[in-house]
């Protein structure tokens, strides 16, 4: 956990050398902050020492938008080529490259579940509701990186919360609310709060999940504030998005704490990115240091087919690989399910390595973590 905090000093400096300690643990100072657009790019990119990069990335800028805090991007090492943070956050000319032929916007036909939009009813009991196309910085990865510059993909007004109610009402089957965006924690507070008293208001609703990725990119922004609100709706779940061990790190774990601390539990989805993560010991380490802050490794996200993200897919025999020595070199709580989204909102399908090698009749045949076949007699 130290090691990249203590490496992650470099851009800091550069970029704000006069930042005092107080400001920097400031979630509005972080913000108002952030690097955006061109003119923030342009910076971080010369200061990091490749100022000539800036002019292949025109056209990506156009496309999709760029921000990041300066939190994030004081992870980031010098070498903006191969770093894990910079690699998710930098924009790259491949966003804009040719698609592949399976790759689209809109993978997991979010569309065809969106009775209309911002709310998304694909599983029987559960349901998304898109509260936000923001984010404090944008993941080059994102699946729902076609919502960004859109708000209309987000309820606003009386009305469209209205009618939002009354479609969970009307599905009685509905017992979980998956509160997604953009990044729902990143709403002014009292606005996120009547969403919640109104998802809350539903009787069918059960219980809400939130995902968010602040903990990761803005972890001062975890206020006991912001705790203290989230306490009244358990049971309420919160996801989190770490997806490597360098964003794991002091201020990341304090904030983990303060939800922890108000009797919210805390599950992890990553996304296997290729260069980022696609590799043993990078997702060993993320998930045995996700454990010690006491985040449970939910899913490990093969990454989906979306259309600006082709660069960071890797192979899923690399994924099942990584799953097979997870399984024989650590504890089960430390092991993730991998999951593919299925093209076409086909649904998620496990990509699990299993032991069992034949199961007949009266005998399940066995592989051990260390190789030895066993049999099991049923009767
Ligand atoms: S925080 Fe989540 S929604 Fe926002 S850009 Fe990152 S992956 Fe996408």
């Amino acid at each position: 956990m130290t090691s990249y905090a203590a490496r992650a000093v470099n851009l800091k400096q550069k970029l704000w050398p006069d930042i005092h300690k107080d400001a920097w643990s400031d979630y509005r100072w972080q913000l108002r902050n952030r690097l955006t657009g061109r003119k923030g790019l342009s910076r971080l990119l010369r200061h990091a020492g490749q100022p000539e990069r800036l002019e292949s990335l025109d056209k990506c800028l156009s496309a999709y938008k760029w921000a990041a805090t300066p939190y994030y991007i004081s992870l980031i090492e010098k070498d903006i080529d191969r770093d894990p943070v910079a690699l998710q956050v930098i924009p790259s000319p491949e966003e804009i490259g040719p698609a592949r032929p399976h790759s689209s916007p809109d993978p997991l036909s979010e569309k065809r579940y969106s009775p209309f939009p911002g709310l998304i009813h694909r599983y029987k009991d559960r349901a998304v509701v898109l509260v936000s196309n923001h984010c404090a910085s944008y993941c080059r990865h994102c699946n729902r990186k076609r919502t960004w510059n859109r708000p209309e993909f987000v309820p606003a007004g009386k009305t469209a919360w209205q009618a939002v109610t009354e479609y969970l009402e009307n599905h009685s089957q509905i017992r979980e609310v998956l509160v997604s965006g953009g990044d729902p924690l990143l709403l002014p507070q009292k606005y996120l709060e009547n969403i919640l008293d109104l998802l809350t208001s539903v009787p069918n609703v059960e219980v809400l999940r939130i995902g968010t990725r602040l903990p990761v990119v803005l972890p001062m922004a975890i206020t006991d504030k912001l705790c203290r609100m989230l306490k009244k709706y358990r049971p309420i779940w919160i996801n989190t998005h770490f997806n490597h061990p360098a964003e794991i790190t002091k201020e990341a774990q304090r904030a983990c704490e303060r939800l922890q601390m108000s009797g919210i539990p805390l599950s992890n989805q990553s996304v296997l990115l290729k260069g980022v993560n696609d590799d043993f010991k990078t997702i060993k380490n993320l998930c045995c240091n996700l454990q010690k802050i006491m985040v449970r490794p939910y899913y490990l996200f093969h990454c989906d087919f979306v259309k600006g993200t082709d660069h960071f897919r890797t192979d899923i025999r690399k994924g099942i690989d990584i799953m097979e020595k997870m399984w024989g070199d650590t504890g089960g709580m430390c092991i993730p399910r991998y999951v593919v989204d299925l093209p076409g909102g086909m649904g998620k399908a496990r990509v699990m390595p299993s032991d069992l090698e034949r199961l007949d009749q009266d005998v399940a045949t066995f592989k051990t973590f260390e190789g030895r076949v066993i049999k099991l007699h049923l009767s």
